[in-house]
């Protein structure tokens, strides 16, 4: 087995490509840029200006080739059937929810991306228009982003399943001219999900009205009474009058500074931002970053993201950058576990002879949950059906040492040799990852490399090093870079890279207030806390609103829950800050054990004290299973379980909290605030709630 996270780590081809990306951005992107085909060759990478806002204030503002035309979806479809790769297959779609299982070569892919884009244009959909896509994981909604995107037109991709409410401000805030939908989701075991309540509440409630609802019947729960009237039309016949009559629509370039979309972030709190991602500096950057950093060489290679196309992820990883490098992506329509178990993603990656494995470390701690001794994984192994298996890429939160030791030595043992367990840190905002451990470092140099050469060694805990474009610093809270070890804001340089945003959709006064004015545009804020170690590996621990000052000293939530995570029967665990008239705050858990010993807070103070230090004992924990709420994309709501606390400490049991749309299961919050209750009227809480 590879030695990890040993104190002396070579300089690396990474560290090279790195350099040269921030020093000489020019000549790094140019190379990158030449791996496409523009219809208008820029003449530079890249370009700033000082940008003006209403309210007066100045700040830089950067452009990725500023004078390119490209089409996106031309170098995704078409470029690949022009290389005589028509027949290589693009898309592999298995839900285990219906049972149903397709393949799409690219050229049938691109048949059915130019005749949805000739419906759409003739519904109206033109240039730089947005459109709403309202899908659940099926073919077709890959194939409405691709029409969308081949008319020179923006999409707003929604996650499926977001009330209406939800899907009622981004239809606002975006002003979409349409929205693509269809008649139901399938909500893993729960079966299916009529997306109408939702889409026509939507509509009834932004007081922007799309014209139209283009909408994909399934036999799962049909649409009823399709209203001809209020603009709704049935999707699949539109399709197949539009082929009876051989239309079609062509790709459209735009500028490479035009909108390809706009994602709405998961956002915890608060409006959501409208991130828009240009179309030019995107594409070059997946480009690289799909096999630069994920490892996959071109037509032959198979990627499975398991995300949903309504994240980011979903966007760059199922959709865009697998097909930039015409290779083969798995879309998925099922869960980690109960569709029908928890061996499913292991049976993907065998029949579909997937090389790199994309998905969220909350997944992979459900799987844990349901099979602790990972029977399914080994079976498989065993057998040698994981054999393609390159690499496992983690994402979406930070993945604690336990989860990634446990997978590398699953992969290392039964998965291709060499295979990897890699972390890489990456928003919404930054549109592909800002930091890992790449598997091809030479293609950043030589496009045409093919080789897997030496990686850097991984660490685990830390989400990897800084990818090109992405300049890293750890400044404090005046703007002043830490040293090495030290925790503080994790900050990006300016040019954001190319695959970055460069403003909100037709907001740049709130792009500078969310993400700029606090280091005085000088450093972008990404929100998240963390620090370089003396590797310069970047530990993403918190997000910066995470972390708890007890006593002067800045304690990020995620290394005590690393700490407590220790603990070997504890899978699940949520820190939060409780006030402490001494210390200021002092941090309180939540964990899921059902029958928690009685030692347990002696036993996990042990823990905290040998980990981290005695600043960092917990002044009490609820223990219970099933209270810690979760975004839809495994993201802890650490900031509804504070609420919950400190309202229990003031008395107020019943009081509503502010529950985010984004919430996997609403209930989950409910139950934390009857387990709150109990805890802080009954239980040892009582004590502490008299004593603080
Ligand atoms: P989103 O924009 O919804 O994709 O969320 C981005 C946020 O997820 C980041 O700012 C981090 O807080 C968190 N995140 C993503 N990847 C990681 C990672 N590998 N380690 C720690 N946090 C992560």
């Amino acid at each position: 087995m590879a030695r990890r996270g040993q104190a002396s780590i070579a300089r690396h081809k990474q560290d090279d490509a790195y350099e040269q990306s921030i020093k000489d951005p020019e000549k790094f992107w140019t190379r990158q840029a030449k791996q496409l085909v523009w219809h208008k060759e820029p003449t530079h990478a890249y370009a700033e200006t000082q940008r003006k806002l209403d309210s007066g204030t100045e700040h830089r503002a950067w452009s990725w080739f500023p004078d390119g035309e490209i089409s996106t979806t031309y170098n995704c479809l078409e470029r690949h059937i022009e290389a005589g790769n028509g027949d290589n297959v693009a898309i592999i779609w298995d839900s285990p929810v219906t049972k149903q299982k397709e393949k799409y070569t690219y050229s049938q892919l691109q048949e059915e991306v130019a005749t949805l884009a000739g419906v759409l244009k003739e519904e109206g959909v033109g240039k730089g228009d947005v459109v709403c896509v309202y899908m659940p994981m099926i073919p077709a909604a890959l194939i409405g982003i691709l029409a969308v995107a081949r008319l020179g037109a923006i999409h707003a991709v929604v996650f499926g399943g977001f009330s209406a409410s939800s899907l009622a401000q981004r239809i606002e805030a975006s002003s979409a001219q349409v929205i693509l939908t269809a008649s139901c989701g399938i909500e893993g075991a729960k079966g299916p999900l009529p997306y109408s309540p939702m889409v026509r509440g939507a509509v009834k409630e932004s007081p922007h009205k799309p014209q139209r609802t283009i909408i994909w019947q399934r036999e799962q729960s049909k649409w009823e009474d399709l209203s001809e009237q209020d603009g709704e039309r049935d999707w699949k016949q539109l399709v197949a009058k539009a082929k009876e009559r051989g239309l079609k629509a062509d790709n459209v370039p735009v500028k490479s500074t035009d909108g390809l979309y706009i994602i709405y972030t998961s956002g915890t709190t608060g409006l959501p931002k409208g991130v828009l991602r240009t179309a030019g500096g995107h594409a070059v950057q997946l480009n690289l970053s799909i096999r630069y950093l994920f490892g996959i060489r071109g037509p032959g290679d198979v990627i499975f993201t398991a995300s949903d196309i309504g994240w980011v992820v979903g966007h760059s990883y199922i959709l865009y950058a697998p097909l930039l490098a015409g290779a083969t992506s798995v879309l998925f329509e099922g869960k980690p576990i109960g569709t029908p178990d928890a061996g499913t993603f292991w049976r993907m990656l065998e029949e579909h002879k997937v090389n790199t494995f994309f998905t969220a470390p909350t997944a992979l701690r459900a799987i844990r949950k349901e099979d602790p001794e990972n029977k399914f994984f080994k079976k498989r192994g065993e057998a040698g059906g994981l054999k393609n298996l390159r690499a496992l890429f983690l994402a979406g939160e930070r993945s604690e040492p336990s989860i990634i030791n446990l997978y590398h030595d699953l992969v290392q043992k039964y998965a291709a040799p060499g295979a990897q367990v890699i972390d890489h840190w990456w928003s919404s905002e930054s549109g592909s990852p800002m930091t890992g451990l790449t598997l091809m470092p030479n293609v950043a140099f030589d496009a045409a490399d093919t080789e897997f050469s030496e990686q850097l060694p991984i660490k685990p805990g830390s989400a990897g090093k800084p990818l090109p474009g992405f300049e890293i610093k750890i400044v404090d809270d005046d703007g002043k870079e830490v040293g090495p070890g030290e925790m503080g804001n994790i900050v990006l340089g300016i040019p954001f890279a190319p695959s970055g945003f460069t403003t909100l959709w037709r907001d740049d006064e709130r792009f500078w207030k969310s993400y700029l004015r606090r280091f005085n545009g000088k450093w972008m804020d990404t929100g998240d806390a963390g620090l370089a170690d003396e590797n310069g590996y970047i530990w993403v621990m918190s997000r910066a609103d995470d972390v708890i000052n007890v006593a002067a000293h800045r304690l990020s939530t995620g290394a005590i829950e690393q700490a407590i995570g220790t603990h070997p029967d504890i899978t699940e665990v949520a820190v939060v800050p409780i006030p402490d008239e001494m210390k200021g705050h002092i941090p309180f858990a939540f964990v899921g054990l059902e029958n928690p010993p009685d030692d347990l807070l002696k036993d996990l103070n042990e823990r905290l004290r040998k980990h981290i230090g005695p600043i960092a004992m917990l002044g009490g924990f609820i223990s219970q299973p099933g209270v810690i709420p979760k975004t839809r994309s495994g993201k802890t709501l650490r900031r509804c379980l504070k609420e919950i606390v400190e309202n229990a400490l003031n008395g107020e049991f019943d009081k509503e909290i502010t529950v985010p749309a984004t919430v996997e299961d609403a209930s989950v919050v409910d139950k934390a605030k009857a387990a709150a209750k109990d805890y802080f009227t009954n239980g040892a809480g009582a004590k502490l709630k008299a004593k603080l």
